[in-house]
């Protein structure tokens, strides 16, 4: 009871301060005496701050609490093929510094050996000691079982079943989780962007991979063993082109970044023009060549057929659409709008919202970040996984 109430204060704190005892008790329902009591554990642990009191006139002024966001530091890592992009926030997940550093070992060993070393590195960048670290989140495209801890499948690292979590852990002595990357960009805008607005949203990225995650009541929807949110292998079609995951005709490797400057570089040479070879300059030529704009356009009708089948399913409030394909612009995000338009339920047209939403380069290890923030934050009554620590015992 008395996690669950602490856990409540502080927030209303984060999303509220600055914030007065009696407003806190007034917005959880919880007494002043309870607040009370709640309120210097968490000032002794560092997280919340008293402000400068209110002149208000008449009256002993009401000191305001608010989170000290600079108090403790959390980091965020995002494995890819080649490369590990690191970053390190405060609470409030603004990004404090960030490093990247090359994968070329792939095994689990090497690869917790590079990750402890990208943390080293980024806490000499934020010049806040270990001692400030609260932990380490995890972030990769594949199936993860969260709770446990385990990267149950990921085809890009040739992973079944690897424990990652324990492994950094034990390396680091540090708390550390791990997560599908898609759903710890969905936890960043659920605490920190976009998301804080609604408590249903659906978040689908657009890249190498079409990632989905699914924030149901406030937490993201992992399914039974994680693994939920698998959009970019929903089968759209016979006999296309393989799919890393051994069908053929997925959205993935319909319109997933590779298959796109493949269709467009055969595209171009049956034109008779030079071809793009990377996403960026396909999306830079496409509104300039009638032909790409064309492509672009029907990969958007069928990303928007497949995200309008999501909104029937799941009604949410909120979509949106980020992934470094959001650089695709127009030609493409048009058709996903012209196509939700004539496809979603007459009756759920008006309740949902589309933001698109740009990718800055250390995003993905913010959203990382968020996977300990929410570790931080979270109800107790909604958590699945164990605290990151004790707070009756924890310094
Ligand atoms: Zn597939």
């Amino acid at each position: 009871m008395r996690s669950i109430n602490r856990s409540m204060v502080l927030d209303v704190v984060r999303e509220k301060g600055p914030v007065s005892k009696a407003e806190i008790a007034r917005i959880t329902g919880l007494s002043q005496a309870t607040v009370g009591a709640i309120v210097p554990s968490l000032i002794e642990r560092g997280f919340v701050c008293e402000g400068a009191p209110v002149v208000s006139g008449l009256g002993r002024p009401p000191t305001l609490l608010e989170l000290d966001r600079d108090s403790y530091t959390v980091v965020g890592l995002k494995l890819m093929e080649g490369n590990i992009v690191g970053a390190v926030t405060d609470l409030e997940a603004r990004t404090l510094g960030h490093v990247e550093a090359p994968l070329s070992d792939l095994d689990p060993t090497s690869v917790t050996e590079a990750a402890a070393g990208v943390v080293d590195e980024l806490l000499v960048v934020s010049g806040l000691g270990r001692e400030r670290l609260l932990g380490v989140g995890i972030g990769l495209a594949g199936v993860i079982d969260t709770d446990r801890g385990i990267c149950r499948s990921s085809p890009f690292l040739g992973w079944t079943d690897v424990p990652i979590a324990e492994l950094v852990e034990a390396r680091l002595g540090l708390p550390t989780r791990v997560d599908n990357d898609t759903n710890t960009l969905a936890l960043a805008e659920r605490w920190f962007g976009v998301g804080q607005k609604s408590d249903d949203f659906i978040l689908v990225t657009l890249g190498r991979g079409i990632g989905l995650s699914v924030v149901v009541g406030g937490s993201v929807y992992r399914g039974a063993h994680g693994g939920a949110g698998e959009f970019g292998h929903t089968v759209m079609s016979d006999g296309d082109a393989l799919c890393s995951c051994g069908n053929r005709g997925c959205l993935e490797s319909t319109i997933g970044e590779p298959a796109l400057v493949r269709n467009a570089q055969e595209l171009c040479s049956r034109l008779g023009i030079p071809g793009p070879s990377t996403p960026a300059e396909l999306y830079a030529e496409a509104p300039l060549v009638p032909e790409l704009a064309d492509l672009m356009s029907r990969s958007g009708r069928l990303l928007g057929r497949a995200i309008g089948n999501l909104i029937n399913l799941l009604a949410p409030e909120l979509v949106v659409l980020s992934g470094e394909g959001v650089d695709a612009g127009e030609p493409l995000l048009g058709a996903v709008r012209s196509e939700l338009a004539a496809h979603v339920h007459e009756g759920l047209r008006d309740s949902y919202e589309l933001v698109v939403e740009p990718l800055t380069g250390e995003a993905w290890a913010r959203g990382a970040a968020s996977l300990i923030l929410n570790a931080v934050f979270e109800s107790p009554t909604r958590a699945r996984s164990s605290p990151l620590w004790d707070w009756e015992t924890a310094q």
